[in-house]
């Protein structure tokens, strides 16, 4: 390949600004050294291990403030997090609800949970999340207002929602999705499952859907092994998000009465247990985040190809999974990368298959999406590991 020598010096770069000193380092793993041992033993003392327990209490009190959400509702995973925050937001059967294409199957799956369609929209590059302004384009062509809500006028169907993602925790523009939101009578909900410890112009991501959901999956930010949790400025749609998620039983002290079909979505107190050690974990995790990711754009900086994903200008990211960037989109050279990387141990991934693209979303409505489509063969993940920023920060005597 013409361009090898250029490919080569980037994976070269890459590895020096990770341990030399391991066989093999993965794109993500969970990091225990806090209280973990000492809250789940807890739980396994008392026996308080399943639905109910102080550690629930305790992880959504924690979430709410660390956010600055006034309530945070704690599910079993993301995924359980986005279908509840779509049924609390009102979409409904045969709703068309935007998403991005680019994004990870839960946001296309949790649409569908709902018996909505999925409508796919294009990024920009500069987020990698939704384009407010191509989107506001599109919305011209074919959205109208009927009687309050909007429809899409070829086919027919009300448009409920737009989910924006927070790629690997770089916030999307959400100031002119908001105003888009308002005009077109669409509500929004933040999938910010990857962006827990990111702000947008100051302000905690999750804060600015009506409701959003956040995901503690064992490759996230923070992990509860697994785990989700709901976030709403907004009292009675938090009130909602518990109860539907705790199989919607009436209070009583012995009588089982349920007042519409819930969901057994509750987080298990032993998982919150790990979850209420993790946070208070979170802020030291992502001194560490921003130092490999620091690491990593010094040195891809020398190399003409390609270049590393940096946060948007208004936004602080929690760099949850570090990006880079090929200049063109050119399989070849990415297959050639992520060969070479994986073949050297460290772990690299390209980015997932665009959801129109899956045979079982292929039928469904989408704008042209060409940003998105050269995306798809310009991003591939490196290693994001807290551990590994911790020892370039040693390395560096930065403690
Ligand atoms: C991780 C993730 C989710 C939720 O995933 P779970 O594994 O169900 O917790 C949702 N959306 C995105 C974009 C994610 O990355």
């Amino acid at each position: 390949m013409r361009d090898s020598d250029e490919l080569d010096k980037l994976v070269k770069v890459i590895a020096s600004a990770l341990p030399d000193d391991q066989k093999f380092i993965a794109l993500h793993e969970p990091h225990f050294s806090g209280n973990e041992w000492e809250y789940v033993k807890e739980c396994l003392d008392t026996g308080w291990v399943s639905s109910v327990g102080k550690f629930v209490d305790r992880f959504e009190h924690d979430l709410a403030e660390y956010t600055g959400v006034n309530h945070a509702i704690a599910v079993v995973n993301g995924t359980a997090a986005l279908h509840i925050c779509l049924k609390l937001a009102g979409v409904e059967q045969n709703d068309e609800v935007l998403i991005p294409s680019l994004t990870f199957i839960a946001t296309a799956n949790a649409v569908s949970y709902c018996g909505a369609i999925p409508h796919f929209v294009d990024s920009e590059m500069r987020t990698l999340g939704i384009d407010p302004l191509k989107l506001s384009d599109y919305l011209k062509d074919i959205a109208e207002i009927k009687q309050g809500d909007c429809y899409n006028k070829i086919t027919g169907r009300r448009i409920r929602a737009v989910v924006p993602m927070h790629t690997f925790g770089h916030p999307v523009d959400l100031d002119p999705l908001m105003e888009l939101c308002a005009s077109y009578h669409i509500e929004l909900i933040e999938d910010a499952a990857e962006s827990l410890g990111s702000y947008y112009k100051g302000k905690h991501t999750g804060n600015f859907g009506k409701v959003s959901a956040l995901s503690f999956n064992g490759n996230k930010v923070i992990t509860t092994g697994g785990g989700g949790a709901i976030l709403t400025n907004n009292e009675s749609l938090a009130k909602l998000a518990k109860h539907v998620t705790t199989t919607a039983k009436v209070p009583h002290k012995w009588a089982f009465n349920h007042d519409q079909i819930g969901f057994n979505y509750r987080l298990p107190n032993i998982n919150a247990a790990l979850g209420c050690a993790q946070l208070e974990q979170l802020d030291h995790f992502l001194i560490k985040k921003r130092a490999l990711a620091d690491s990593y754009r010094k040195v891809i900086a020398e190399i003409d190809c390609a270049s590393f994903m940096v946060e948007p200008e208004f936004a602080k990211s929690n760099y949850w999974l570090n990006t880079i960037v090929l200049n063109s989109p050119d399989e070849m050279k990415r297959e050639y990368l992520l060969e070479k990387l994986n073949n050297q141990g460290i772990m690299s991934r390209p980015v997932w298959t665009l959801m129109h693209k899956l045979p079982i979303f292929t039928k469904f409505p989408r704008m042209e999406l060409t940003v998105v489509e050269n995306l798809e063969m310009q991003l591939i993940n490196i290693p994001s590991s807290v551990m590994l920023g911790m020892t370039r920060v040693n390395a560096e005597g930065l403690e």
